[in-house]
């Protein structure tokens, strides 16, 4: 599908719409038809064309009135770690990144984006550097994982899991996820598990809210990088307007509701939040909630200062130390594998 031309503006985009949007869509074609265009683009043909079980005319009024696809790959970047980062062209110019990681079982991950950009500020990511551009619709949401899975070889296993961890705050284009995550799911179609699928957010309380009340059963993570509310502040700004007392409410109410155990992740900046404090303000952050904590060694994006001082990575030693210092308290710890740094494709590093 990376060859499809793009001309969105004109004509209504078809690859986001739910099951049943996909079939108001197309009426008065009766509901089969539309399972089975919803089919294809589970599949995802190029062009109407290939819709083989269309008749011919049908494929040519189809074409006539909608688009398939509203967006290209741009370019392709790969780590010798076997990391691959896609770069996406949007129908306006606009550019997204999504990444293909793959783990020591070979299992593969897509980490989608959900912002051109993203608003949140935080001082240590590349992304957050350069202010919002827009909200992606979901068509631009779900594109990408249709373009990661286009790139894989004929042996290759599938795709295992998706996170949206790549570009933007996912809690902050929540209608547009929605659709993206009801076409990802439904059965008729890709049929992904929602098991396996990871949500990141910075910590977003009203977006905690509803994601509990919609019941939309995905898995989520919580960057919280400190329990410090002081130096978290400084270093992620969405934390002056959702407070950590009120954030770990939000998170304990909606795993009363999900009974979903949540990931904490930490990145780790050497120096600035890997003291024995701030292990002890993230040990009392979770003290209550059913988590695993998930440590992210800083990347490395060229030129980030943090109040006039070069941001650097955790040495060995201070991550050992931190690691060890939530073990000793009980807390279940996993340390993120750096993959495609040198495409700066990791954690981070997205927007070049
Ligand atoms: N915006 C969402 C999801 C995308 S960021 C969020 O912040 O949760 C995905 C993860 O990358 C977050 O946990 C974030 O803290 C982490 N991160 C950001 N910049 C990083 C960097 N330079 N090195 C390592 N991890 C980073
Ligand atoms: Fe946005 Fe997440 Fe980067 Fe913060 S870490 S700026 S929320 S993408």
């Amino acid at each position: 599908m990376q060859t499809v031309s793009i001309d969105k503006q004109i004509k209504p985009v078809l690859s986001g719409l739910p099951f049943d949007v996909l079939g108001e869509t197309l009426k008065p074609l009766p509901p089969f038809r539309a399972e089975q265009v919803f089919q294809w683009i589970a599949r995802g043909v190029s062009s109407f064309q290939e819709m083989t079980n269309l008749a011919i005319p049908l494929r040519e009024d189809l074409e006539q009135r909608f688009s398939l696809y509203s967006s290209v790959i741009s370019g392709r970047v790969e780590d010798p770690d076997g990391t691959i980062k896609l770069y996406i062209r949007l129908h306006d110019g606009a550019r997204v990144e999504a990444v293909l990681l793959m783990d020591a079982e070979h299992r593969k991950t897509a980490c989608l984006s959900t912002q051109a950009g993203c608003p949140m500020g935080c001082v240590f990511c590349k992304t957050g550097t350069q202010g919002l551009t827009r909200n992606l619709d979901s068509a631009e949401i779900l594109e990408q994982f249709l373009h990661l899975r286009s790139i894989k070889q004929e042996h290759e296993p599938e795709i295992a899991n998706i996170v949206f961890m790549g570009m933007g705050e996912p809690l902050l284009n929540l209608p547009e996820l929605y659709k993206a995550l009801a076409v990802l799911t439904d059965t008729r179609g890709l049929g992904i598990s929602k098991r396996r699928i990871t949500l990141s957010t910075s910590g977003i309380i009203a977006g905690i809210r509803d994601l509990a009340a919609t019941g939309a059963e995905v898995r989520l993570a919580l960057s919280l990088t400190t329990g410090d509310s002081k130096l978290r502040a400084r270093l992620m700004p969405v934390t002056l307007s959702n407070p950590l007392p009120d954030l770990k409410k939000a998170l304990y109410d909606y795993q009363l509701q999900q009974g979903r155990r949540i990931t904490l992740e930490a990145v780790l900046l050497g120096g600035i939040n890997t003291r024995q404090e701030d292990s002890d303000s993230l040990t009392a952050f979770a003290a209550g909630l059913d988590v695993v904590v998930n440590l992210i060694p800083w990347n490395p994006v060229q030129g980030m200062v943090f109040e006039g001082r070069p941001l650097r990575e955790p040495s060995g030693r201070e991550m050992r130390a931190y690691i060890q210092r939530l073990e000793q308290r009980g807390l279940k710890v996993t340390r993120r594998l750096r993959k495609g740094l040198s495409i700066a494709g990791a954690c981070g590093q997205l927007g070049s």
